[in-house]
């Protein structure tokens, strides 16, 4: 008898609702199979306080993929991506340094600042941007494997070589830097002031428990560049709904096609016969089956939770225990009774629909990593700030706004454990930090969710709370995401497939590792 599904997707993510999307679009019959009772993983809405809502955990928007909007058409099923203009970085001595997405008001803040950074603006905007457009072909494509002879792999590094070439001698030089440097010194060649080198390395040490000193981070930078938004690059903005609503157009997207989603339906195990995988078993003991089956659980909970080692090869299971998590990032959720008034630069005005950085310096940054490399959290910690309901007023009631604080360093395996004192003792250190640039803050809050790795493992259920699946760190990126000659979105199961953050490209409500499993499953002849 044929299994009733060409495909069973476990986990209704972001990336798992893409796949399922793809799959049903190619007329494949698929079931999304979601443990809580919402999909969206971490990109979900939810009206936390009474007529507050809340981007809980991702809150920003910027990397989802154009080819994905438009595939899908996300637009009719509901996005609507509303752009974030500015970044205001407060500094200790009364003053600030802002960005503006408008180009002279942008020139002319940074003049204020060094006329020699001004000149150089345009110039590390134009490298970022080429080089960006060298590595943009890489987010979509199966990494090919430099160690294979496999055709697929020799015509993979062939074009790899194409895009490197096409950048030019300098390009490509700069481009072994930022994957070698780290965020602070690639930048230091850039730039003298303060202020903007630590606000720019700070897209560098986002979800890994690394400093902006740290080798390696300038990459990470570079992998926030790639975002855009309607075609301009390296555009950050904020879906209106939240980031629910993301993931509820991706999944009207799927429904559209044909997929069934099913939410408070935790899968046990993926179902094995004969080495092959032919569908899940929910824990209330229903078996669905299937022909084949992709998982957007992380690494670690689809292999050693789903799978179970004893099924898998020996050096298989050596990386993946390997494979490095390390959450370190926080939210901390704010309602409030009127809007922060920054010291620097008091009122309402434009950068209030913009994003507050708290990275005064370089020095700053490290100093907050240094307390979390002995176990520690930041007793003055990085925070990336934006208050949604300046940009979309639905999102708290009249006169009345939310605020997603997204900070670290927090990390996952603190000094003894994150009991609930410790929790609210790191909320105490943001909004005190925080306090310092907006003293009406206090004053301003009505209610206050603290959201630590511990949280983001327990409600996500990502292993140690890692924002991307795994650290978007060198050594595990590209065709080594999660593990060497695995990073094709195949498994050592036949017919089970892994569509998360944990695969290539990585995290960020960007979809394609759900669009590239699902490619290559379709490929594979699911
Ligand atoms: C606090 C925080 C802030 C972030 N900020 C941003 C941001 O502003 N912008 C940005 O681009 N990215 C951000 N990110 C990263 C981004 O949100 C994630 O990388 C991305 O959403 C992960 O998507 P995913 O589909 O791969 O996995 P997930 O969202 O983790 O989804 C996996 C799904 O699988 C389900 N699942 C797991 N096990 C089972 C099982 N056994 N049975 C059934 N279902 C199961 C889970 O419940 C979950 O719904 C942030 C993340 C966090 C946590």
């Amino acid at each position: 008898m044929p299994a009733p599904y060409d495909a069973i997707v476990i986990g209704g993510g972001h990336n798992g609702l893409v796949a399922a999307a793809y799959l049903a679009r190619a007329g494949k019959r698929v079931i999304v199979l979601e443990r809580r009772e919402r999909v969206g993983g971490a990109a979900m809405s939810e009206q936390i306080f009474p007529g507050f809502t809340f981007s809980v955990f991702s809150y920003v928007v910027s990397l989802l993929r154009p080819e994905i909007i438009r595939d899908l058409d996300l637009p009719r099923h509901g996005l609507h991506i509303l752009p974030l203009e500015s970044t205001l970085t407060p500094l200790a001595n009364g003053d600030y340094l802002a960005q503006w997405n408008d180009h002279d008001q942008n020139r002319r803040e940074l003049a204020r600042h060094s006329a020699r950074d001004a000149e150089a603006y345009d110039e590390f905007g134009l490298a970022m941007h080429q080089m960006s457009r060298a590595v943009k072909p890489l987010l979509g494509m199966v990494p090919p494997d430099p160690a294979s002879l496999a055709p697929r792999d020799l015509a993979g590094l062939a074009r790899l070589g194409g895009y490197f070439r096409g950048l030019g001698a300098d390009r490509f030089h700069a481009l072994h830097k930022l994957l070698t440097m780290s965020s602070a010194d690639y930048l230091d060649e850039w730039f003298e002031t303060e202020a903007l080198k630590a606000t720019k390395s700070a897209s560098g040490i986002i979800g890994t428990l690394l400093g902006p000193r740290s080798p390696g981070t300038a990459y990470v930078l570079l992998h926030h560049y790639m975002g855009e938004i309607d075609g301009v690059f390296r555009a950050w903005g904020f879906a209106k709904g939240g980031n629910g609503s993301v993931s509820a157009a991706i999944a009207s997207a799927a429904r559209g096609f044909g997929a069934e989603i099913r939410t408070e339906a935790p899968v046990a195990k993926v179902l094995l016969q004969n080495g092959r995988a032919v569908g899940a078993v929910l824990e209330n003991g229903e078996e669905l089956r299937a022909g084949g089956v992709v998982s957007n659980a992380d690494p670690r909970r689809t292999f050693f939770g789903l799978v179970g080692d004893e099924h898998l090869p020996a050096d298989f299971v050596d990386g993946i225990r390997r494979f490095r998590f390390r959450g370190t990032s926080a939210k901390v959720n704010l309602a409030l009774g009127e809007l922060p008034d920054f010291t620097c630069l008091p009122g309402a005005g434009p950068h209030l629909r913009g994003a507050i950085s708290i990275s005064p310096s370089v020095d700053y940054l490290e100093r907050a990593y240094d307390q979390a490399k002995y176990g520690e959290f930041s007793r003055r910690p990085y925070m990336d700030i934006v208050i949604p309901s300046m940009i979309d007023p639905a999102m708290a009631p009249p006169g009345k706004h939310v605020m997603s604080i997204f900070a670290q360093y927090a990390p996952y395996d603190v000094n003894g454990g994150w009991t609930d004192a410790r929790r609210e003792a790191f909320g105490d250190a943001v909004v005190d930090t925080l306090a310092e640039y907006a003293p009406n803050l206090k004053r301003a809050i009505l209610h206050r969710q603290v959201v630590t790795p511990a949280d983001i493992e327990r409600v996500v259920g990502i292993s140690e709370g890692n924002i991307f699946h795994g650290e978007l760190s060198l050594q595990q990126m590209f065709f080594l995401r999660p593990v060497p000659e695995w990073a094709k979105y195949r498994t050592p199961i036949d017919g089970l497939y892994q569509c998360g953050s944990g695969s290539h490209p990585g995290g960020g409500v960007m979809g394609a590792p759900g669009r590239n499993a699902a490619l290559a499953m379709l490929r594979g002849g699911v």
